[in-house]
């Protein structure tokens, strides 16, 4: 099993004295337009500072959990795997550099220094407490564009950009099962304190612990798909400038409707009916919006099923309504599905609060963004709600008891939103 030293203990502890440097969508997009073998190397310098210093506070964080959670094995595993990750990106550059490479390194270091405000990096100053607010607003397009591009670079530079991102695609990987395996740790948890509630600051752990996940597999996932080269047409790395929400709706509709289906052994499930412009188009992730939109469809289906049972020849159908504003896409899903009851309503943003029969967990089953099957996991909402707020949008629930339930998704369509830096 993975120990960690108490070198790299210390390590941890000192990147945890940085702040994060947050990312908008629009910076990523700015950044990521035809990148070269010079900006993908810049960004992956970015990332060896910034991604040890996110995942050094989330093992901090971890750590210091409240009620003894730090202590659960669960727990202690996701933690293992953080640190590890921290090794594997502090140690990388000065063992897979070449003096040539380095010097490089140094002088763009130097640069951004000049360009971009006061920054100290934690690689080459040590913590004080006034260093905190220094790079916080550090522009990452300030970072990466500089004198570098159309500048003569080492050869060996390619081949050190494509050894980066197989590296952080590993790091990707190994972070799949965190989500499955927190939830673990809370049960757990739960089952030593021989109590089904979970206190409301564990609730805020898991809100900031699953936000700065989404924000690290987001820098991670841009990386790697920029390092693959010129994607699909209107694709910037993971971004679609062109995301098309009829399209996008129609597709999360068919899944749900299937998976519905084949769930409670339906000929014909509820009906979803679809408003919305053929050509809205706007900027976002896909996978983003995929993720918010099936889950929210799978909980309106679900309901609406339950509401009429699975004998019902006609269910009254569902309304999926997306409206164009100026500032914010908005989508509204509308079942007639009996609504939550008021007490009720504040507990679906909690995690693991489902009225579903719960569903086993099995950390191998769901490799990335915890898809349940059709229901029972209590992850859809407090997950979406997250997706949402990422960048700088939010999801909200209305209900009304004995007749259905209204959500709204308000997905910003301005886009240069601060990344929530949790
Ligand atoms: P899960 O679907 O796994 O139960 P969610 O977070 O998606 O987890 O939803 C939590 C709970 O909120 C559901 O179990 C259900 O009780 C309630 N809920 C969510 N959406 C609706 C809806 N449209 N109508 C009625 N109840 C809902
Ligand atoms: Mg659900």
């Amino acid at each position: 099993m993975y120990r960690i030293s108490s070198q790299l203990s210390e390590k941890i502890k000192h990147f945890a004295t940085f702040p994060q440097t947050g990312v908008s969508l629009r910076q990523m997009v700015m950044f990521g337009q035809n990148p070269t073998q010079g900006t993908l190397f810049k960004a992956s310098q970015f990332l060896s500072e910034e991604l040890p210093i996110r995942l050094a506070h989330r093992v901090k964080e971890l750590e210091e959990l409240p009620h003894n959670l730090s202590d659960m094995p669960s727990i202690i595993r996701v933690k293992n795997w953080y640190a590890q990750s921290f090794q594997d990106l502090v140690e990388f550059p000065s063992k897979e550099m070449t003096p040539a490479l380095k010097d490089l390194a140094k002088s763009l270091n130097r640069q951004s220094e000049m360009q971009a405000l006061p920054e100290n990096s934690p690689n080459l100053a040590m913590p004080n407490g006034n260093n905190q607010s220094g790079r916080k607003g550090v522009s990452l397009s300030h970072r990466y564009h500089s004198a570098m591009d159309g500048q003569e670079w080492p050869v060996e530079m390619h081949s050190y950009n494509e050894r980066f991102t197989k590296m952080i695609e590993a790091v990707k990987r190994r972070h799949d099962p965190v989500v499955t395996t927190v939830a673990q740790g809370i049960l757990e948890f739960k089952q030593q304190k021989r109590s089904h509630t979970v206190d409301t600051d564990i609730q805020a752990f898991l809100d900031r612990f699953y936000m700065s996940r989404i924000g690290i597999r987001m820098l991670i996932g841009q990386h790697i798909a920029l390092n693959k080269g010129p994607s699909r047409k209107d694709y910037v790395g993971i971004i679609c400038t062109k995301t098309n929400l009829a399209d996008m709706a129609q597709e999360a509709i068919d899944n749900a409707k299937f998976i519905c289906e084949d769930y409670y052994g339906l000929f014909r499930g509820p009906e979803v009916h679809l408003h919305c412009k053929k050509d809205l188009e706007f900027m976002y992730v896909p996978s983003h919006l995929s993720h918010m939109l099936f889950e929210l469809l799978k909980n309106s289906l679900r309901a609406v099923v339950e509401q009429y049972g699975t004998e019902c020849d006609e269910y009254p159908p569902i309304k999926l309504i997306v409206a164009q504003g100026k500032e914010d896409i908005a989508i509204k899903i509308s079942d007639e599905g009996g609504g939550i009851p008021r007490s009720g309503v504040p507990l679906v943003w909690t995690y693991m609060y489902t009225t579903a029969p719960s569903q086993h967990l099995d950390p191998t089953f769901d490799k990335s963004d915890f898809k349940a099957p059709m229901a029972g996991f209590g992850y859809g909402l407090p997950i979406s709600r997250l997706y949402a707020r990422y960048f700088g949008g939010d999801l909200k629930l209305i209900s009304m008891e004995g007749y259905g339930t209204d959500v709204y998704l308000h997905l910003n369509r301005i886009s240069n939103s601060d990344e929530p830096l949790p």
